[in-house]
């Protein structure tokens, strides 16, 4: 046989060949379970048909008729049988699932004559005119092309002379009536009734094949990108029909071999007794719990869990089951891996490797990282939640409240008054974008999952709902109407990025339960990884979140922010502009005892981990009054006639700090060279901190890492004679010393080209991949979302977002030489990555893959430490 393969015979894993559906049926076969007997006509003969010009091949029918002889012998039916007869259903299925995309026709072998048997078998004329009628409407429409109409005209027409709403209370008559005005419609566009088994069969596996190419099916696959090295035709599966409806001991439903919702491992589902697939689906009768069936059906509740248990364990992974009961049997008709919450997936992943059923390998590999981002964001508060106003497609996952702008330049403006806002558009275009970054939210009437407001919102971590297409949106008076709800400018909104739903007001949100399960999972990952994972953390919050989150440290605590706190910059300004010593070495000491009970607090939360902390980076001047309104005063006072000398030192000053170009001036090392006195307080305040810590028995791990140095000798220079003296000068004060590291950020493209020199004179680097992005491409990273990327990015000529994602041809490549300088001379040097990089999956993919093991430890802001732990364990595998 060429083109037939029985389910007895298939091998499951032939996917290509038998498409999803059947190698479902050829698995439960396989495991010993009930399934309808059946065979499938593989993808081949599917392929050949389209090459002939859409005829069956030759020889095909003959298998066929030795495949339905198959099932005769397997059921002790006759197809076409007037006693006994026996009926199949044609379902198409391609490699992978495109639902409803293809056709399937059922009841096939249906006619006068084998009506009479299945009356019998069924036990009811009802029923079976019932089969009959639905079979003549699938069959003329899908099979020979009538339209729907023809067939719901006569249905309408039935139940307005009976006086019923709803199919199922049509009498008996009434169905009676219909065979016969729907056999008249088919006499009237086809010229006869297809009675004849065989030739009902023919056709149908020819409209299962021509499905394939409906115009529907070919945009399906368009739309998702499914080609033909993913599939490439569709097989077609004759499948004995069993009947749930057949009497009170036959049933239909539906079966999760666990709870989806929750994890638990417990059957979770419904069934409908004295029904068929089509009641359950019409909602006109209630199906029962699962539970239930424990108690009606003992036996066959045992025989269902056992088998569903059976698949899942076969398939590592939750099952969604259908089955059918007829008359006390059971019969499993499809099996698929359950989509389930992301929570629940995470908790049986973990569960599973508890029960030995897969290994720790398994279940890290089995996890995405997108149900790890899923899990970390707030939820609505469904107890809480009024009704929503209106419903889109939820596109970014999270839940979050701000006041509705419509347009991105207010939500810039009022992001920037410390507003939280949500981004309202009827749709969004590159233009946009820089409201998505003042944005707490977005939502638009317009548009799908892959809309740019979608793809933006994902990519940058906002919540979104796009599509709410029951709002409408009028720019020109800056509101939006749900129905009578008008929502104006500035008024709040929530939106659940989780489910599409918009709320008027602020509803109150849940932070996300993380269960023991979700931490256990990772402590798997970090059990096989061979990287670290550090955190990226600044104050004592981020300090205790990352450490929740299993950061193994922190890779970089930017200090800036301990110089920008109220109190503090007034005594930083006087450092940068007094000009009396006396005056300054106060201001600076008076600093340096602030800044070292910050340090004291995080070295505290991190104890027994290293603590990476960064001296100062930026450029003074970002520190100092605006230049604009010095100006403004002094020209005031000046024409006022009482000039005023102090303002004008003080502009001066200013003036003298400016640079054309700061992110590439006098910062970072730099400063720390010329103007020494900055860093000497920071290493004052570190090295106290951790000697007080030390004093109270406390494990600290002290980094000193110095940033933008593009030239070792810029290294040697501040730890010979900035760092070293004031640590000696510290621990001679103190009366103790302690052990601490030095090492550098490799930030400039200079610096990763003579790698080998930095690595001789310090004890670790990190890479700073945002300036180092910067660098590289000469991109402004302050400047290029707004400007140019969208467009970049539009016109494909970047693949993607370089600061948001690692650009592996160019700053992966550097990464790797300046990697490679630096081991081939200090070879257990450690070297890690700080920037934003750190926590993107793909980034740490590639990094994974072009620098590989080179690579110590990854640094991610402390909400993306998990995913960082999970990926860079799914790297190590
Ligand atoms: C970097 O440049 O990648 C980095 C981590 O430092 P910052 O973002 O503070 O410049
Ligand atoms: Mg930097």
């Amino acid at each position: 046989r060429k083109y037939v393969l029985t389910f007895e015979e298939a091998n499951p894993d032939d996917v290509k060949l038998l498409g999803g559906k059947a190698t479902s049926l050829v698995l439960m076969t396989r495991l010993g379970l009930p399934v309808p007997p059946g065979f499938t006509i593989t993808t081949v003969a599917c392929k050949e048909y389209y090459k002939s010009g859409e005829k069956l091949p030759e020889g095909l029918m003959d298998e066929v008729i030795e495949g339905v002889r198959y099932l005769e012998s397997k059921t002790g039916r006759k197809f076409g049988g007037g006693d006994t007869p026996l009926l199949v259903s044609v379902r198409s299925g391609a490699a992978v699932s495109m639902p409803g995309m293809m056709d399937t026709v059922l009841n096939v072998g249906l006619n006068d004559k084998t009506l009479q048997g299945f009356i019998k078998f069924i036990g009811s004329e009802h029923a079976a005119y019932d089969a009959y009628r639905r079979f003549l409407a699938m069959f003329g429409r899908i099979v020979l092309g009538i339209p729907e109409e023809e067939f719901n005209k006569p249905l309408d027409e039935i139940k307005r002379k009976y006086g019923v709403k709803e199919d199922p209370e049509i009498p008996l008559q009434g169905l009676k009536e219909l065979v016969d005005l729907y056999k008249q419609v088919y006499i009237r566009r086809v010229g006869k009734v297809i009675d004849d088994p065989w030739e009902q069969l023919r056709l149908s596996i020819d409209a299962v094949f021509k499905s394939w190419n409906s115009p529907r099916a070919k945009f399906y696959r368009e739309a998702n990108k499914i080609t033909p090295d993913i599939a490439d035709c569709t097989a077609a599966s004759v499948v004995t029909m069993v009947f749930g409806n057949a009497d009170w001991r036959s049933a239909t439903g539906v079966v999760f071999s666990r709870n989806p919702a929750t994890g638990e491992d417990e059957l979770y589902g419904e069934y409908l007794p004295y029904a068929q697939g089509e009641d359950v689906v019409a909602g006109i009768r209630t199906p029962k719990p699962i539970s239930e069936l424990k108690k009606e059906m003992p036996e066959v509740y045992q025989q269902l869990y056992e088998g569903v248990k059976k698949i899942e364990r076969y398939k590592k992974a939750v099952q969604d089951v259908e089955f059918t009961i007829e008359k006390g049997k059971l019969w499993f008709l499809q099996t698929r891996n359950a989509k389930m919450n992301p929570l629940a997936m995470i908790k049986v992943t973990v569960d599973m490797v508890k029960q030995n059923w897969m290994t720790k390998e398994e279940a890290i590999m089995t996890i995405k990282p997108q149900h790890i981002l899923q899990v970390l964001y707030p939820r609505i508060d469904e107890a809480k939640a009024p009704k929503p106003i209106v419903k889109g497609i939820a596109a970014s996952p999270g839940a979050v409240s701000g006041q509705a702008v419509f347009d991105p330049d207010t939500a810039v403006e009022w992001a920037k008054a410390g507003k939280r806002v949500i981004l309202v558009r009827e749709e969004t275009k590159p233009d946009d974008v820089h409201g998505f970054y003042a944005s707490v939210g977005i939502l638009t009437s317009r548009g799908g999952a892959t809309s740019h407001a979608a793809v933006v919102a994902r990519a940058i971590g906002r919540p979104a709902v796009v599509g709410a297409e029951g709002l409408k949106i009028d720019y020109s008076t800056r509101t939006a109407k749900a129905g009578d709800v008008v929502i104006k400018e500035g008024d709040w909104l929530t939106i659940d990025g989780f489910t599409g739903n918009v709320y008027v007001g602020q509803v109150s949100t849940i932070e996300p339960k993380l269960p023991p399960e979700f931490y256990e999972l990772l402590d798997m990952a970090d059990s096989v990884s061979v990287f670290g994972v550090k955190a990226n953390a600044d104050t004592p919050e981020d300090a205790t979140i990352a450490r929740r989150f299993g950061a193994k440290g922190i890779g970089l605590l930017r200090t800036e922010r301990m110089f920008r706190a109220p109190g503090r910059l007034e005594l930083f300004r006087s450092v940068i502009l007094s000009t009396n010593a006396n005056e300054r070495r106060d201001a600076l000491n008076k600093l340096a005892e602030l800044m070292r009970r910050d340090f004291e607090e995080i070295f505290e939360i991190m104890e027994g981990y290293p603590v990476t902390v960064r001296l100062f980076d930026p450029p003074l001047h970002e520190f100092l009054p605006n230049v604009e309104e010095l100006v403004a005063e002094v020209t005031r006072a000046r024409t006022l006639g009482r000039p005023d000398p102090e303002k004008e030192a003080l502009l001066a000053r200013v003036r003298a700090l400016m640079e054309a170009n700061p992110m590439m001036g006098h910062r970072g090392v730099r400063l720390g060279i010329t103007f020494p006195d900055i860093y000497m307080a920071q290493v004052k305040a570190i090295l106290e901190a951790a000697l007080e810590l030390k004093k109270r028995g406390k494990n600290v791990q002290v980094q000193i890492m110095i940033p933008q140095v593009s030239e070792y000798k810029e290294l040697e220079y501040v730890i010979n004679n900035v760092v070293k003296p004031t640590a000696e000068e510290v621990f001679k004060n103190y009366g103790d010393r302690i052990d601490f590291k030095i090492g550098t950020m490799m930030e400039t493209v200079r610096a990763s080209l003579t790698a080998d020199k930095i690595a001789s004179v310090v004890d670790f680097m990190s890479f700073g991949t945002n300036d180092l992005t910067q660098a590289v491409f000469s991109f402004s990273r302050d400047d290029v979302e707004n400007k140019f990327m969208s467009q970049y990015l539009n016109l494909g000529i970047l693949p993607y977002d370089p600061f948001v994602t690692i650009d592996r041809d160019g700053v992966a490549k550097l990464m790797k030489i300046a990697v490679d300088l630096a081991r081939s001379v200090k070879p257990n040097i450690e070297i890690g990555i700080c920037g934003e990089h750190g926590g993107d999956a793909d980034s740490i993919r590639i990094l994974a893959e072009v620098v590989g093991r080179g690579l110590d430890y990854f640094s991610a802001s402390p909400y993306r430490v998990p995913v960082a732990r999970l990926v860079t364990a799914q790297e190590s595998l």
